[in-house]
């Protein structure tokens, strides 16, 4: 085994911008050297890239954790998933295998949200500790950092009055919330499914915004307003354009670069059609890609994250969509990328990923082709590296107990749909999280 491994005839994105590097080399899952020159040392493994692009290893800025995620997210180049709900025994485990095994992406976890009682998504699993006021947000977030939560996920007000609406924190508890977290240096993401809901944690300081809300035109104030306050946006088009009644599984499968690397069940999966408001009268998916045009052009930091497993998405391949999707949104490709790479790690205070350049983890991609020019050129994916170690990559296919679970998941989903469609709630909390 060599100590150290070279990656020579390169382009190189550093997760911002192209350099004139072509050579990386990595030792001890650790990058020692970016050079316009030659970088391998006597001894070193020397790999020619052939004109291929190196690529700071994805983040996954939105996923939910089943058993098999970081294993099929890291044969797509995912490196790190950052989980947006989970129960803490399932976190734990992730936790545990990403800590010891090089075969699964490194996660990072909310683990439970904070929400009201009988509030989305406390459908899905029982029990679920939600709050009924402000004075809880000390206990709330001292208890998740108890259980190993890395940051504070908060389910926010649904934008919808009246009999019909789902209990939702009101604006002081997800403000306390929000406190509580910062004192404790914790990152807080806001799931959001209305403008009204936009705004409101908007007014809470959160930092992160999960979702795009399409139940009107974003206009360029609140666009502004959030660039203004620092605000980093996952919109999870991925997941979004499937609930909103597009094929965007089936455009997952039908490119071989990704379907190459998925099993039957995956295929199956992503070919379902299993759009959660088939049949309802829906916004048009184009609007999430305008109001998410609306924030890119404000300048407001945007996270690729694709909210898999829910329907129409699988962990990693999906990712690689949510790219295409926001250069449809009008995010340049280094633009895009970014969103994939050196944004979410410096929003989520990860400080030793997300860039290539000396001193960084050795979590690295390449790939063949120039996504630079076309982002699908990502999906082209020669070889991954998670923190030095070589990804033997090969198609994903659920072992028994990792296919019941997703099952499990995808009846909890069920539950969350059924629990909205009881009360006659809008389209935007047909999703699991
Ligand atoms: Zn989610």
């Amino acid at each position: 085994m060599p100590k150290a491994t070279a990656i020579v005839n390169a382009r190189v994105f550093d997760g911002t911008r192209l350099r004139d590097w072509t050579s990386v080399r990595f030792a001890d899952g650790t990058i020692t050297d970016c050079a316009t020159g030659p970088t391998a040392h006597d001894g070193d493994e020397v790999i020619d890239a052939e004109g291929g692009t190196i690529l700071p290893g994805l983040i996954d800025s939105h996923i939910h954790l089943v058993p098999g995620a970081l294993a099929q997210g890291l044969t797509f180049g995912v490196t790190t998933a950052l989980d947006m709900f989970s129960p803490p025994d399932v976190m734990a485990v992730a936790k545990e295998q990403a800590g010891a095994r090089p075969d699964v992406a490194d996660v990072r976890s909310a683990g439970i949200g904070a929400t009201a009682p009988g509030g989305h998504p406390s459908a899905m699993y029982a029990p679920f500790p939600t709050l009924t006021g402000p004075e809880q947000a000390e206990q709330f977030v001292a208890d998740r950092v108890a259980e190993g939560s890395d940051f504070v996920k908060i389910f926010g007000p649904s934008g919808t009055a009246g009999p019909w609406a789902m209990p939702s924190l009101n604006p002081a508890t997800i403000a306390a919330l929000t406190e509580a977290a910062h004192r404790r240096g914790l990152v807080v993401v806001a799931h959001v499914n209305s403008l009204a809901g936009l705004r409101e944690v908007v007014s809470a300081g959160v930092d992160v915004i999960a979702h795009v809300p399409v139940d009107g035109e974003l206009d360029r104030s609140l666009a502004e307003r959030i660039a203004e306050a620092g605000i980093a946006v996952g919109p999870t088009l991925a997941t979004t354009e499937n609930v909103l009644g597009e094929p965007g599984g089936a455009a997952v499968a039908a490119d071989p670069r990704l379907a190459g690397m998925l099993g039957d069940a995956q295929m199956r999966r992503l070919t379902s059609g299993a759009s959660a408001q088939h049949g309802r009268k829906t916004p048009p998916y184009s609007r999430a890609e305008e109001n998410v045009g609306r924030l890119v052009d404000a300048g407001v930091a945007i996270l690729a994250g694709t909210d898999a497993p829910n329907p129409g998405t699988v962990f990693g391949a999906s990712l690689h969509r949510e790219l295409e999707l926001l250069g449809r949104c009008g995010m340049t490709p280094a633009q895009a990328l970014n969103a994939a790479t050196a944004a979410p790690a410096r929003v989520f205070n990860l400080a030793d990923r997300g860039q290539v350049a000396p001193g960084q983890r050795a979590d690295l991609v390449l790939v063949s082709g120039d996504p630079l020019t076309d982002i699908t050129a990502t999906r082209a994916v020669e070889r991954i590296w998670r923190a030095g170690v070589p990804c033997d990559r090969r198609a994903f296919v659920a072992n028994a107990a990792e296919a019941q679970e997703l099952d499990a998941f995808d009846a909890r989903v069920a539950r969350v749909v059924a629990a909205v469609r009881e009360r006659r709630y809008g389209f935007g909390q047909s999703k699991a999280d």
